[in-house]
């Protein structure tokens, strides 16, 4: 029998395993915020991961953002060595899950198996991706253990929250100079490997006002004002310009192919209501208003002109308003990036999914951000895809659920990819 049959039938002996693997990791609440129990998934993965012949290391990022006592940032990283100097295979997931929310008709910790697929927070985004690629390397170390080379299996924390305690902290310590390839196993569909994901500059824009009594607004200046003359700029000049933006990158959804920008809040004048005060506000002109923009950018674009954009609709609307002015601050950046598709992890999976599913994959770039942001720049690795089992669009929805044959037939492609890059 060929590898590639073997491959598959030892995937196929593991499926009761696959669903027990991923109910397992439902079941344990690992929700962020606030980052809980991330001790316990570890543990379980560290006893789990020794079995199958791994060296393992559970790393609490000490001093990252989120980390405290009460609750830990602990990561888990496992390595297995093959009988041969080779090449490094790291399969990177998360362990962290996002809030339940509201509209659920199964236990979100449950792990409730119906109809051939697995319910829960996190099943597609992403335990049932994690689960996936462990029965990968278990299934690959059956069958080839003669392999030349390494296998890592890495679960980290707070993806969800910007995984600066999970990826980036791992990243800063050099635990990816060791790798040459990485697999992130996000819910991307089980034949489309993702390539990327596009740039975010978040900032926040002030426009500033005079307080004055309400009934004599002329005796102030108004910033809600000020920023509704800024919202109008944008309605008139920049979101046009940002669809005419269009991009090379495969983005998907589609609609994500071109440069968006997204108000995510503003704030003017008192706060609406305060914790412990029903009554009614005082009458004042508000002298400051807050807008929060979320600009996700291309790859053909740079950092510099995205800014340039913004300062440009805010010097246009000081032309036409007397006495306008403004504060703008950076909140977050993430420059885009796309690995190549001839980069030998991209082909190794694009050549596993063509023999698996028997059509060639699709490249995708993702519209938001992951952690192959922190492998790309503080790793400074390239060849990082991400390819996994689930439906992107069920990601933090109630009734969240990953299809069991979706993970066997993933599962089925990360154990081909790891046979080409490492042999056996
Ligand atoms: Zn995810």
């Amino acid at each position: 029998m060929d590898t590639r049959a073997r491959l598959h039938d030892e995937i196929a002996a593991r499926r009761e395993d696959l669903i027990a693997l991923t109910q397992d990791l439902i079941r344990i609440p690992t929700l962020n915020p606030p980052g809980a129990n991330y001790r316990e998934i570890c543990d379980y993965l560290d006893r789990r991961l020794l079995r199958a012949g791994f060296h393992t290391e559970l790393i609490r990022a000490e001093g990252a953002i989120g980390d405290s006592d009460k609750h830990p940032r602990w990561n888990i990283v496992a390595r297995r060595e093959g009988e041969a100097p080779g090449q490094c295979v790291h399969f990177n997931s998360h362990i962290d899950v996002v809030e339940v929310g509201h509209g659920w008709t199964t236990d979100p910790f449950g792990g409730e198996v119906k109809d051939g697929r697995i319910y829960g927070r996190g099943a597609c985004d992403m335990k049932g991706g994690l689960a996936a690629s462990i029965i990968a390397a278990e299934a690959f170390i059956a069958t080839c253990p003669d392999y030349a080379g390494t296998i890592e299996i890495s679960g980290t924390a707070d993806e969800e929250s910007g995984g600066f305690g999970g990826v980036a902290y791992l990243a800063e310590k050099g635990y990816f100079a060791r790798v040459q390839h990485v697999i992130i196993p996000e819910p991307l569909n089980k034949d489309r490997i993702c390539l990327g994901h596009r740039g975010v500059w978040w900032a926040e824009v002030e426009t500033k006002g005079e307080i004055a009594h309400g009934s004599m607004p002329f005796l102030g200046d108004c910033a809600v004002r000020h920023m509704g003359a800024v919202v109008a700029e944008m309605e008139d000049s920049l979101f046009p310009a940002l669809a005419q933006k269009r991009t090379e990158m495969p983005v998907v959804p589609e609609g994500a192919r071109q440069s968006t920008l997204n108000i995510n809040s503003i704030h003017g004048g008192e706060p609406e209501q305060e914790v412990d005060y029903t009554g009614m506000p005082s009458a004042c002109v508000p002298d400051r208003c807050r807008m929060v923009i979320d600009r996700r950018f291309l790859i053909e674009e740079n950092i510099d002109e995205v800014q340039a954009e913004i300062h440009a609709v805010l010097e246009r609307v000081r032309e036409g308003r007397p006495g306008f002015d403004y504060e703008i601050k950076e909140l977050f950046r993430v420059l885009p990036t796309m690995t190549e598709r001839d980069a030998p992890v991209v082909s190794a999976v694009a050549r596993a999914v063509e023999s698996v599913m028997g059509r060639e994959a699709d490249y995708v770039v993702s519209p938001g951000t992951y952690d192959q942001k922190h492998i790309d720049r503080i790793g400074r690795l390239k060849n990082c895809i991400a390819y996994g089992p689930g439906v992107l669009d069920l990601a933090h929805k109630p009734d969240e659920w990953v299809g069991i044959e979706d993970m066997m037939q993933s599962a089925e492609v990360m154990a081909l990819a790891l046979h080409e890059l490492l042999g056996g």
